[in-house]
């Protein structure tokens, strides 16, 4: 089997630092400034055309404006992982349990970090005690419900 590269490169102008785009088997030079393939790197891949256009978009926007636009797609993405977070708390709690039998903020951390979820654990099981999952036993320590 001959591994295929993807189809489309997001390609960086290292002379006017444009950023543009361009399927892998296209000849290259920069649109804007003309220079050719020695100053000019692929920074990026992807096999989609519409993942193309934003890498393009993205990366020729100004820094400060780039960020505001990542910081907007992080907030999207909170959002999600706190949806996803409801579903999967009963799970999480369960894995949780330690040695003892308690659920703690050191536990269930563990497990956050584990499944890469970026939550406050205290936060999360106070939720859970709100919920009626969790039981409180002493400070940052307790009982898993049912
Ligand atoms: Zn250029």
């Amino acid at each position: 089997m001959s591994e295929e590269l993807p189809a489309y490169c997001l390609v960086k102008c290292n002379i006017c630092e444009y950023y543009f785009g361009k399927h892998k088997n296209s000849k290259i030079s920069c649109p804007r400034c003309r220079t050719g393939n020695k100053n000019l790197d692929i920074v990026d891949r992807t096999e989609n055309a519409e993942e193309l256009h934003r890498l393009v978009s993205i990366n020729n926007l100004p820094s400060q404006l780039r960020k505001e636009f990542e910081q907007k797609n992080i907030d999207k993405l909170e959002q999600n992982t706190n949806f996803d977070l409801k579903n999967m708390l009963p799970n999480i709690l369960v894995e949780s349990v330690n040695e003892e039998g308690f659920v703690t903020v050191q536990s269930l951390n563990g497990k956050l970090r584990a499944r890469r979820i970026k939550f406050d654990a205290l936060k999360l099981a106070h939720n859970a005690e709100f919920e009626g999952l969790l039981m409180r036993v002493s400070e940052g320590k307790w009982r898993l419900i049912g």
